[in-house]
């Protein structure tokens, strides 16, 4: 035994100076592999959404990974965080046009080239390329005119800038559109409802997804840059002419009927510590006039409040009410409430919302500074938090988007939707012991002899087509070590197949729980199986 775990050390020792001269890769800052067992968690995770949200009549949509920048800076808003700061953005590039970035030798011609590209509409015609491409045209023929002369000392310093210029210019082309991997999945839902003309399908079109979402943070416990949520979203085409007073009622048990889908999928789950915060942010008519009030009052004590709030009364009072800032709390607390402001419709519409939730058993705290970080909300805003999760304890965040399918390009339409962080969602389950075992196998096939090998790949087959996970070593091996692996690998049963079981075709079964150990023939094996499962 001394010998060969001495083997073994020696044999890792070579294995890790090995791998020291090797160039490591390693997952991006921020991002990170999901492996088995955990992953058996996101699929079960996953599937008892596709579940849950199934009994709601919701469907699954998977939208694309990237989309135009400009659609999550209309949709999101340009002075939010997660537009201004944290979006991985990137300047496609069509295929077959000349990489002018690194082919700017022959500026010449790649200046006609691309003045070419720029005519026929191949690269933008927009933005910066407007500017650059007749600048850099009529420096090509300044540039060929002194060319053409004998040269001064002078002349050649001034060509010596032109051809920087020309160089430069070449390398600040748009060759394509700006493109932004997804910080979120509401912007492209809402576009994918308009682009397919959903609003001609029977009304409202209920939505779910699920998948990663890219933003550039301080990576922590529970904040990734690669992040993975799970969506729903309930859109409505507003006929026209139609009242918006008369709808309060129906918006709000739609409202209600959302937030009762997200708390019945975490019960499901088993989650713990859920907290259900809910608000009302009022809409286009009550809340410009309170964020004026928020402003001004903000003003009065601008001295006492940290940078980012000082800041924040300028660009968005409203997240002013966000801060967790120890020292600001006390000052928070005397502003005034935009439930005291909320106009008529906006009112009602909370109050009834807060019957529905009732109505529905669904428990809730009101949190009248609960306002979303994302442009598009308004009226209903609600946030769900879970134990386990130290100070990134959001695991679903979620409200009412009337107007936002208009802003990009639709017909009037209500929408309100919610975002689960699968991230914390999967922590919290698993900080709670509610993440489950590594699953191993059901069966380990031993085998030795060639005969065996083809009843071991026949037993295989039929276990796995009868949904038993199997493991069949690929080379023969002696029984006891074979058990070895078997125990290793956390398999529930051995079945031992050697000359004897196959003569007799009784097979050798052991439980690897007990050790115990019994003949017997398939069929009763796979009965076994079924009643252990
Ligand atoms: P937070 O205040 O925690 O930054 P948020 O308001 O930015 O959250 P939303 O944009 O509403 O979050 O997204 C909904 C949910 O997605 C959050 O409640 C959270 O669970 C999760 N989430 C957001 N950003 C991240 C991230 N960087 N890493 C992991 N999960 C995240
Ligand atoms: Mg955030």
């Amino acid at each position: 035994m001394i010998g060969a775990s001495w083997k073994t050390e020696r044999a890792d020792a070579a294995f890790q100076r090995l791998m020291a001269e090797k160039k490591k890769f390693q997952a991006i800052k921020g991002t990170r592999d999901l492996l088995p067992p955990e992953t058996e968690l996101w699929n079960r995770v996953e599937q008892m959404a596709r579940e849950v949200f199934g009994t709601f009549g919701f469907g699954e949509i998977r939208p694309p990974i990237f989309e135009p920048t400009e659609l999550f800076a209309r949709a999101v808003g340009g002075e939010t965080d997660i537009v201004a700061k944290e979006m991985y953005s990137f300047e496609d590039r069509p295929g077959e046009l000349p990489d002018f970035k690194r082919e700017s030798y022959d500026f010449v011609k790649a200046v006609a080239e691309a003045t070419q590209l720029y005519e026929s509409a191949q690269i933008p015609q927009a933005g910066l390329n407007k500017v650059l491409i007749p600048l850099l045209a009529l420096k090509v023929e300044k540039y060929s005119s002194k060319y053409s002369g004998p040269l001064t000392a002078e002349d050649a310093a001034g060509i010596r800038k032109l051809v920087f210029d020309i160089i430069s210019g070449l390398n600040h082309l748009e060759l394509g559109p700006h493109l932004s991997l997804r910080p979120e999945a509401t912007a492209s839902v809402c576009r994918a409802y308009i682009e397919h003309g959903m609003h001609a399908l029977p009304q409202p079109v209920k939505l779910w997804y699920t998948g990663p979402m890219f933003r550039r943070e301080r990576p922590q416990k529970g904040r990734y840059r690669q992040f993975y949520q799970i969506g729903a979203e309930v859109l409505e085409m507003v006929p026209p002419n139609q009242d918006p007073a008369k709808n309060i009622g129906k918006d709000a048990a739609v409202d209600a009927e959302v937030i009762e889908m997200v708390m019945a999928f975490f019960a499901r789950l088993g989650l713990e510590g859920v907290k259900l915060e809910i608000n009302s942010i009022g809409d286009r008519d009550c809340r410009p006039k309170y964020v004026e009030l928020l402003r001004v009052e903000l003003l009065k004590v601008k001295e006492k409040l940290g940078p980012d709030s000082q800041r924040r009364i300028e660009t968005n009072p409203l997240r002013v009410l966000d801060s967790k800032l120890e020292s600001e709390q006390a000052i928070i607390a005397g502003l005034p409430k935009i439930a005291d402001h909320l106009c008529a419709n906006c009112a009602a519409q909370y109050a009834e919302v807060k019957r529905q939730l009732g109505m529905r058993g669904v428990a809730y705290a009101e949190n009248w500074r609960l306002v979303r970080g994302l442009d598009y909300y308004m009226r209903t805003t609600f946030e769900i938090t879970a134990q386990g999760l130290g100070s990134q304890n959001a695991v679903c965040g979620g409200g009412r988007y009337d107007g936002l399918v208009e802003l990009l390009g639709g017909p009037p339409t209500k929408g309100i939707g919610f975002a689960i962080g699968e991230d914390r969602l999967i922590l919290s389950l698993q900080e709670a012991g509610k993440g489950g075992a590594a699953t191993g196998r059901d069966v380990f096939v031993a085998w030795m002899g060639e005969k065996a090998q083809a009843a071991a790949i026949s037993a295989a087959q039929k276990l796995r087509a009868a949904g038993f996970r199997v493991e069949l070593p690929p080379v023969e091996q002696k029984f006891g070590k074979a058990l070895g692996q078997a125990d290793k690998l956390g398999a529930r049963f051995a079945v031992i197949l050697g000359d004897d079981e196959i003569a007799t075709e009784q097979w050798t079964v052991k439980t690897l729980a007990d050790g115990s150990q019994a003949k017997m023939s398939e069929a009763e094996f796979l009965e076994l199986l079924r009643k252990s499962l």
